[in-house]
């Protein structure tokens, strides 16, 4: 329909002032660049968030995004990867937590650099953690969010709808940088 139709004549007060509230009202709907630019998340399966708050400074992925994306929500997924549980138990040399929460955003991370595996230093890969193929997520300043927040996880980057951004941006006053990181060598 042609809206212009719905224009109500001069003279008529009442309905002109009403029309103005229409328009005032949609005037001040958000535009495109007012949207609420929410945190990127990442899907990650414990016992592999757990680590990474404890010194694991590289996410293996067969894929990068264009850019890194700076801050990072963390969150567990649903499923574990029982077979890393040993292999992580070897490395710190202890058991592991055995509640690990999951399905549920739980920390930040700074990632500001990705890179292929064979663009990693040609002496060695950057980290312990690296793997030999794929990309190299640099990990940075792990901080775990007081409340873990339950959520569920989607496939590649995703980005946290307002109500779980806001949920996440109330706790970052209190969240802390953990440790610096260390490898499984260290
Ligand atoms: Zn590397």
């Amino acid at each position: 329909m042609d809206r212009m139709h719905d224009v109500p004549p001069a003279g008529n007060d009442t309905v002109t002032a009403a029309w103005q509230d229409v328009i005032s009202a949609v005037r001040s709907q958000p535009r495109s660049q007012d949207r609420v630019r929410t945190y990127p998340a990442l899907t990650v399966w414990q016992p592999w968030v757990w680590a990474i708050l404890h010194g694991k400074d590289v996410e293996n992925r067969p894929w990068a995004p264009a850019r890194p994306p700076g801050t990072v929500v963390l969150h567990a997924g649903a499923r574990q990867d029982t077979e890393a549980v040993p292999v992580l138990e070897d490395i710190v040399g202890g058991p592991l937590p055995r509640s690990a929460f999951t399905t549920g955003l739980l920390a930040l991370v700074d990632i500001t650099e990705i890179h292929h595996a064979s663009d990693c230093r040609p002496h060695g890969y950057c980290s312990p953690w690296a793997a030999s193929s794929g990309y190299h997520w640099t990990l940075n300043a792990p901080r775990a969010l007081p409340t873990p927040i339950p959520a569920r996880g989607r496939q590649r980057l995703w980005h946290l709808t307002i109500d779980q951004h806001a949920s996440v941006q109330t706790q970052l006053d209190t969240v802390r940088p953990l440790s610096p990181p260390h490898g499984p060598g260290a």
